[in-house]
């Protein structure tokens, strides 16, 4: 199982950058973890649009969906060519009622609203409800024989090391620096607590604001986790 990182900013991307997006591949799959600005022009770097198997959205902020509608019409010309059939399957949480009926609106998307849990052949996934201002979803990705766990966005909450034990690596939002941030998302520091304590092998941290300073990040992160990594753009990681 791998992941590549197609946009790891939030909540708006810097010049040339993108917002949340991550292709997941793993036994034959290729599954777009959220799909944020910038995401469907970078993932043609990886792969022709019409061999994704589906988009799994975490949460329906803009800056993890705001690519879905063009990537619609991607799925209606390349239906018209004859290079794909069917609907693109598109899951995702089923709140805010008004964003979620916008999206229902794309024709070439077969929208459905997880549960607990999404089954592929080969990959399964979980969901596990997390602390945002929106409904949003951590999930735990196993396939051939590993396990990613994917934060979304989230602030900390008692129960968060719990989701991440278990898992082999961990895709953190990590949008502040401190050992006490205050707002909807983890800091490193927070997220490398809760690496620590799970006691997994790798941890991947991601959301970053165009402005950060990464190296700082990294460093916050490397006290209490070492070896923490701050994701880069168009890079794979292995899981
Ligand atoms: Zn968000």
């Amino acid at each position: 199982m791998r992941f590549t990182v197609l946009g790891k900013y939030g909540p708006y991307p810097p010049e040339d950058g993108a917002t949340s997006g991550y292709l997941l591949e793993c036994a034959d799959l290729k599954i777009l973890l959220d799909c944020g600005s910038g995401t469907a022009a970078r993932l043609q770097r990886l792969t022709a649009l019409e061999e994704l198997d589906a988009v799994v959205i975490s949460h329906l902020h803009q800056d993890h969906i705001s690519d879905l509608g063009v990537l619609n019409y991607a799925m209606q010309m390349l239906t018209k060519k004859g290079l794909r059939q069917g609907k693109l399957p598109v899951y995702l949480p089923g709140a805010p009622a008004d964003v979620l009926a916008m999206i229902e609106g794309f024709d070439h998307m077969r929208v459905g609203v997880y549960a607990n849990r999404l089954d592929f052949t080969g990959l399964s996934l979980t969901f596990h409800p997390v602390r945002h201002p929106v409904p949003c979803y951590a999930m735990l990705l196993h396939g051939e024989g590993r396990t990613l766990f994917y934060s979304g966005d989230t602030a900390y909450f008692e129960g968060l090391m719990e989701l991440v034990q278990g898992a082999n690596c961990a895709l953190m939002d990590a949008c502040f620096l401190g050992e006490h941030p205050e707002g909807p998302h983890l800091s490193a520091h927070q997220a490398a607590m809760v690496a620590r304590q799970a006691g997994i092998e790798q941890l991947y941290l991601t959301h970053m604001p165009p402005y950060a300073d990464e190296a700082a990040y990294r460093r916050e992160a490397g006290e209490v986790f070492p070896g923490a990594q701050v994701v880069r753009e168009m890079e794979s990681y292995t899981v």
